[in-house]
């Protein structure tokens, strides 16, 4: 998972919960990791969870012939402070790549078809 989230370049706060296939097409269901977040009112940090919002699809990927879905799961937090509800913000970082995009989709597919380490893959690629 850890691999495929730097692949993906999702940004160090967002998690792969879950990776599935139906039909030939991966669905890859994200989470931000962050433990507390700032209340957009009040100003002050919370860590108190109210519930989750119902997942949505940000993202259509192609992975060469497959379809990808990025499922984006945000959560709504209760601040105590001030006792209002908020959804957390989620910056989905798809920029900066360091590496080309036909490439890094490549070791994506190759990842997710035959869940090989990273470490083999760059070796191949060297
Ligand atoms: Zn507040």
């Amino acid at each position: 998972m850890k691999e495929v989230e730097k692949l993906l370049k999702l940004g160090k706060d967002i998690k792969i919960t879950k990776i599935e296939e139906a039909r030939g097409e991966k669905i890859i269901y994200v989470e931000s990791r962050k433990k507390k977040v700032r209340c957009p009112y009040c100003n002050k940090f919370t860590k108190s969870i109210h519930d989750r919002l119902k997942p949505m699809v940000i993202k259509d990927l192609k992975i060469e012939e497959h379809h990808s879905k990025l499922i984006v799961t945000k959560r709504r937090f209760k601040c105590h402070n001030c006792d209002k509800k908020f959804t957390e913000p989620m910056n989905i970082n798809a920029k900066n790549r360091s590496i080309s995009e036909k490439l890094r989709i490549k070791i994506l597919q190759d990842l997710l078809n035959h869940e090989r380490s990273l470490k083999s893959i760059h070796l191949k690629i060297i």
